[in-house]
């Protein structure tokens, strides 16, 4: 393809792309293929000759779409919804386009600075605490203060933890003014989060028992998380050969501090070293809420690094009125969030920030020298902040995103599924079959019909089977549920009225074939 070609083709993409979503609800929701579908209509060896672009494309509608799930659909309602947005597929586009690596500064410089910006205005957006914000935080506080269409001041207000931080050092000049943040997936957020807190366990034991052997120092580690935490905490564990107590939660589905502090006491009683703590903001399950104030202290006195998962919640938190839901956040060592989730950018972008810089680079820094360059001392090279050397231009979807929607638009857009979920409950709490369970904080819905845990769980059956409408289980505390989640970008009032239709009629007749 020369580029002559490419611009009449990237055109036509285009074109093809804009079809696909705007025609989308007329497909079915899910895919109706088996496992093993795609192979017998490929050809058994790659092509030794090049074949027409006409040819490639007529494939992907006879071959590949019958296999794709539509997660854009107006009736996919599955998961959390997977961030989407004309100008982020554009910045994947541009992305796609430079073609570029950048794993350090010298790699591409623009590379670096964009997504370091990028971090800081999310920061900022989403009221982080200051010791995930740049290092001038006078000018910062005085920002925001100025700014009357952020109301953010009330949540900026030093807490006592952050004038600690202030005074204590770990804000070191410099370095700060580069920010203290990095991405990844959020599973590789936290299990970045947890090798870094191994590292400076590891080297705080080690002075006070120089001769230990590794092994017999990590088998006493152990790190804790709630029962509702995303696996991908079970998941660090596994890599990083660590123990992770699964803690159970309250009424409203919330780790506490008590639970936490009769764990770590037995485990201290049996020689162990608590050393790790990951809560969340928002669950996957059902979308409820650590106690943030009560698990920090914890950590603060038992000296326990606190890492918070905010995957999907975090993006809320650019609304003045869900703050109150990130109450103790100023306790957290590091912090995740996925703007891929719900603020319109496409997958993959996850944002983590981290308090200690140095804890981070020291755990994760390796140099050889032909990654060196000039200006290391004074540059930001994220490969030093994760797992993965090689780096995708990331940033310029944010960047795109945020300044076409501009922050009243992307607030506008998740009050709007906040709104729309309230809506669906609503027509829930009409109908006396069904329950909710947990608190309809955001824009998921996590209900049941009233009943055995087998109903509910042949209503989903059913309702998935019939292609008409997609969503996924889950159980918190022995509680079958079926989670609503309000995913697509456009979502209207009268999408929560079909897909309350389709559940209702499917409910109607579950329960009559239960009763026969
Ligand atoms: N944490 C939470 C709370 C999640 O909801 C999810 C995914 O849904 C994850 C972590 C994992 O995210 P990722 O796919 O970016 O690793």
């Amino acid at each position: 393809m020369d580029s002559d070609e490419f611009r009449r083709r990237g055109k036509e993409m285009v074109d093809y792309i804009a079809d696909y979503i705007t025609n989308i609800s007329a497909r079915r929701v899910t895919p109706e293929v088996e496992p093993g579908y795609l192979r017998p209509m490929l050809p058994k060896n790659a092509p030794d000759e090049p074949e027409p672009w006409d040819d490639i494309m007529k494939d992907v509608e006879t071959a590949i779409m019958p296999g794709i799930t539509h997660w854009q659909h107006p009736r996919f309602h599955a998961y959390f919804p997977a961030g989407n947005s004309y100008p982020s597929i554009l910045g994947e586009m541009l992305s796609a386009g430079l073609g570029i690596v950048g794993f350090s500064w010298a790699a591409s410089p623009a590379c670096t600075e964009l997504e370091t910006v990028m971090l800081d205005w999310l920061g900022r957006m989403m009221a982080l605490p200051k010791v995930f914000l740049p290092f001038d935080i006078n000018r910062d506080y005085k920002d925001s203060d100025d700014d009357e269409t952020n109301s953010d001041s009330e949540s900026y207000e030093l807490s006592d933890v952050d004038k600690d931080d202030t005074v204590d050092g770990t804000v070191e000049d410099g370095l700060m003014m580069n920010g203290k943040k990095s991405r990844h997936k959020a599973s590789e957020c936290v299990l970045v989060a947890m090798l870094c807190a191994r590292a400076k366990k590891v080297a705080s034991q080690r002075l006070i028992d120089p001769h230990i052997e590794d092994g017999q120092l990590l088998s006493k580690l152990v790190a804790y998380t709630s029962k509702l935490a995303h696996s991908c905490v079970e998941k660090a564990g596994l890599i990083a050969v660590i123990k992770v107590r699964q803690l159970y939660v309250d009424d409203h589905y919330s780790l506490r501090g008590k639970t936490l502090e009769e764990s770590i006491k037995a485990d201290k009683e049996k020689g162990l070293i608590p050393f790790f703590v990951s809560g969340t903001l928002g669950t996957t399950s059902c979308c409820s809420y650590d106690n943030l104030e009560e698990i920090g202290e914890i950590c603060r006195r038992e000296q326990l690094w606190f890492h918070v998962d905010g995957a999907y919640a975090g993006s809320a938190f650019i609304c003045e009125e869900f703050r109150y839901l990130m109450k103790g956040i100023h306790y957290a060592d590091s912090y995740n969030t996925n703007p891929n989730k719900w603020l319109l950018i496409n997958f993959d972008c996850s944002c983590f920030w981290v308090r200690d810089k140095f804890a981070l680079v020291n755990a994760m820094s390796v140099d050889p020298l032909y990654l060196q360059h000039k200006h290391a001392q004074k540059a930001v090279d994220y490969r030093h902040w994760g797992v993965a050397l090689s780096r995708r231009f990331r940033a310029l979807k944010l960047w795109f995103t945020i300044r076409n929607y501009g922050v009243t638009g992307l607030r506008h857009y998740v009050r709007e599924h906040c709104r729309l979920a309230k809506v669906f409950e609503g027509l829930l709490r009409k109908d006396h079959r069904f329950e909710i369970v947990g608190d309809v904080t955001l824009g998921l819905v996590c209900f049941r019909l009233i009943g055995s845990n087998k109903l509910s769980q042949k209503l989903l059956l059913s309702l998935n089977d019939s292609g008409k409408i997609h969503m996924v289980p889950s159980m918190v505390n022995d509680i079958y549920i079926i989670r609503f989640a309000v995913c697509s970008k456009d979502a209207t009032d009268d999408d929560m009225r079909v897909a309350f239709d389709i559940i209702q009629s499917h409910a109607n007749d579950v329960i009559q074939e239960y009763k026969a």
